[in-house]
């Protein structure tokens, strides 16, 4: 072997290893267009939720967590593609969320892992809606992280209602 190609093999190397090392500083998307739940969706009482959404990292996903709280305050938080109220709106930040322990209201918060390695994932997640909650308007939040913490939020109104 020469030393011209010894030389350039040894700066191969390198740069893969350097490569490999390149940090995520990108936080992670959240597919708009086939999100469910839709903004505005309405349930009954009983119904499933039927979440699906496509998440990516130019990385490595991480994991996600889905929170659905009551928005019986009609508080909005600054991820809402839209609000779906008339009127009334107040925002206010997460830490804020003092009146969401009404006895009765639904409170719903699990983690879910996605596969390591991970740079794209499609969910499939059924949320059976309980049947002795209070009905009223509910917020549904995700929060996507990859590997290296960022973190992604969206946030949809839901309404769940008694079946008439
Ligand atoms: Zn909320």
């Amino acid at each position: 072997m020469s030393l011209a190609v010894a030389l350039h093999f040894t700066m191969t190397i390198v740069f893969v290893s350097c490569e490999n090392k390149v940090k995520d500083l990108t936080p992670p998307s959240v597919s708009q267009t086939d999100f469910l739940p839709s903004n505005c969706d309405i349930y009954y009482l009983g119904d499933t939720i039927q979440v699906h959404f496509t998440c990516m990292d130019d990385t490595e996903l991480g994991n996600f967590n889905i929170e659905i709280h009551n928005n019986f305050d009609h508080h909005t938080h600054s991820t809402e593609a839209e609000d779906c109220d008339e009127g009334e709106e107040h925002h206010h930040g997460e830490e804020e969320h003092h009146d969401e322990d009404v006895e009765g209201a639904w409170v719903f918060n699990q983690d879910y892992a996605i596969p390591a390695g991970l740079k794209e994932y499609t969910a499939h997640i059924e949320i059976p809606v309980p049947k002795d909650i209070l009905d009223g308007d509910y917020h549904f939040m995700l929060r996507m992280t990859d590997r290296a913490g960022w973190q992604t939020i969206k946030a949809v109104v839901i309404y769940i209602i008694v079946a008439p």
